[in-house]
């Protein structure tokens, strides 16, 4: 009998997995995803077709576009750089294999046991796996159920993977589509909108909402709106999609905006709307599960499910769809699991776009916090008066922090601009510790760096940045 089974080998899944071993736990791991050639893939969507391969395709793309647009700001004349889209594509998954078959191997060094099939929860000690259409009943103490997502289809645009596409098809292009179209102006229409953009696509982004980035701070998601189309990203609000039709030629897709109907002609349609937790056939109906009206698996604060002894994480249960908060709910299960004591500070959970430049942000933004009538003070800070920005040439955008405005405590850090992600990051460890305004504005920031931005922002909470005239709230 083992310890604990964990179904699902994301970053949740493999995460928890690994951690459970190194408690001591004696720890299986179910995974049913195969490749094209048949081979077990671990790794879940983060490794696969999510953060790492779009990650390598945002990376390539930047450095053509850098070549192509930016390389000659610097006093560096080249020819015209040429791209080899299938070269690309090939450097993109060795990087996924070298990952994935990570995961294999930190799973044999903690002796995880790694199982290939599908596995369906019978009740808190069972697990049935599909392997080769044999069923096997696993016995088990602990459940950790990590099944992630898939992408939302809508029935206006169906799927092919040829010319309407999901994330997973918009990661395998072998040519640069001269028209793009994306449903979507979210997370991934943004990343992979960006790629694309980059390599020469002309791109279409239609998005259903009047407002862009709502979750973002609003001044962010305002510069950013401005900055994207004058990258070429077309970002189009307000707009319904009602048909998408893939011919031989072209796909045809059919809008509604305020004004009336619209048709857009693209060469390749990516459907960006959202993802759904994967939870078809993953539970007995005697398992004592029940799904919410979503399709999530109903979890507390702890993730655990409603079946004592059963657990969820990762994209399967409520919050974003992330991977480090993923991984880190599968550690916390694991730890509780083992005995420990173990909690997730979710207010803590930091979110990146990664385009260029980035956006990021931890904690809450300004109309959030007006909404709780929490009363709040904040410091701005632009990339233009850094002075590490501006010998990089990349100098849009700024860092915001915001404080409690009695005790200081810092409750929100955004940032659009260069090493945005890296930046809120220092935010959310600052965060963590609960400092204040005042205690990140007396630390000490390597000069020059593009993180002094957080430090003066910091600073400007109460009046006391530097290089810029203040703007205390
Ligand atoms: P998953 O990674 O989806 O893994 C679930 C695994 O469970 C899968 O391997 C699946 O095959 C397996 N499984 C499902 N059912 C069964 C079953 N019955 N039996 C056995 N196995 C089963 N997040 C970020 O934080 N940063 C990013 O930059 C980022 N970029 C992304 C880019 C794209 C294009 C996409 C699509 C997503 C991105 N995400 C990113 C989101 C991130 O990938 C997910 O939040 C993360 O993978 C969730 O992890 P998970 O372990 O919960 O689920
Ligand atoms: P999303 O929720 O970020 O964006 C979907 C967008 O599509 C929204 O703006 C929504 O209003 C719009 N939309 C929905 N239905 C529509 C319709 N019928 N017509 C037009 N627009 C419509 O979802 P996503 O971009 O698909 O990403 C899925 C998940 O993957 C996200 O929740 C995100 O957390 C995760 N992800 C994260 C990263 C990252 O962390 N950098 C990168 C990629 C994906």
């Amino acid at each position: 009998m083992f310890d604990v089974v964990i179904i699902g080998s994301g970053p949740a899944g493999y995460v928890a997995a690994i951690r459970a071993a190194q408690l001591g736990l004696n720890t299986a791991c179910i995974e049913k995803s195969f490749d094209s050639e048949g081979k077990s893939q671990l790794g879940g969507t983060c490794l696969n077709v999510g953060c790492i391969p779009s990650k390598a395709l945002l990376d390539s793309s930047h450095r053509y576009s850098d070549a192509l647009n930016h390389f000659s700001d610097h006093g560096i004349e080249v020819s015209k750089p040429k791209l080899d889209i299938p070269k690309m594509m090939e450097r993109k998954n060795k990087v996924v294999a070298q990952l994935t078959a990570g995961v294999g191997g930190l799973f044999k060094a903690n002796k995880v046991t790694a199982i290939f099939g599908e596995a369906k929860v019978l009740n808190s000690n069972q697990v049935e796996v599909l392997i080769d259409n044999k069923s096997e009943i696993i016995e088990t103490k602990n459940i950790v159920i990590a099944s992630g997502s898939l992408p939302i289809n809508i029935p206006v645009a169906p799927i092919d993977q040829k010319n309407i596409v999901d994330s997973t098809g918009a990661l395998e292009f072998l040519s640069v589509p001269k028209k793009l179209g994306i449903i979507g102006a979210g997370v991934i229409g943004l990343e992979l909108g960006s790629v694309w953009a980059r390599l020469g696509s002309e791109v279409t982004i239609l998005e259903a909402m009047d407002d862009f980035l709502p979750m973002a701070d609003h001044k962010i998601s305002k510069d950013v709106l401005k900055e994207f189309n004058k990258q070429g990203l077309n970002i189009n609000l307000g707009c319904k999609v009602t048909s998408a039709k893939a011919t031989a030629k072209n796909v045809k897709v059919g809008f509604k905006k305020k004004d009336g109907d619209e048709e857009l002609i693209v060469d390749k349609l990516i459907v960006a709307v959202g993802r759904k937790p994967n939870t078809a056939n993953l539970f007995d109906e005697n398992s004592g599960l029940a799904l919410d009206e979503k399709g999530f698996i109903p979890v507390n604060d702890f993730c655990e499910t409603e079946v004592k002894n059963i657990w969820a994480v990762g994209d399967v249960v409520r919050g974003p769809m992330l991977a480090h908060k993923a991984s880190e709910e599968g550690i916390m299960v694991v730890e509780r699991i083992a005995g420990k004591h173990a909690e997730m500070h979710y207010d803590l959970v930091p979110s990146v776009i990664y385009t260029h430049p980035e956006v990021a942000w931890v904690g809450k933004n300004e109309a959030e916090l007006s909404e709780s009538g929490i009363e709040f003070k904040s410091g701005s800070f632009p990339f233009a008066a850094s002075g590490r920005a501006l010998a990089t040439g990349e100098s849009t955008g700024f860092v915001k922090v915001i404080a409690d405005k009695k005790t200081d405590t810092i409750l929100g850090v955004h940032a659009f601009g260069p090493s945005a992600a890296d930046i809120v990051q220092q935010g959310v460890v600052a965060m963590e510790f609960g400092a204040s305004a005042e205690d990140l504005g007396l630390t000490i920031f390597s000069h020059p760096t593009v993180s002094e931005a957080l430090h003066e922002a910091a600073m400007a909470v109460n009046g006391n940045a530097i290089h810029i005239g203040n703007r205390k709230k």
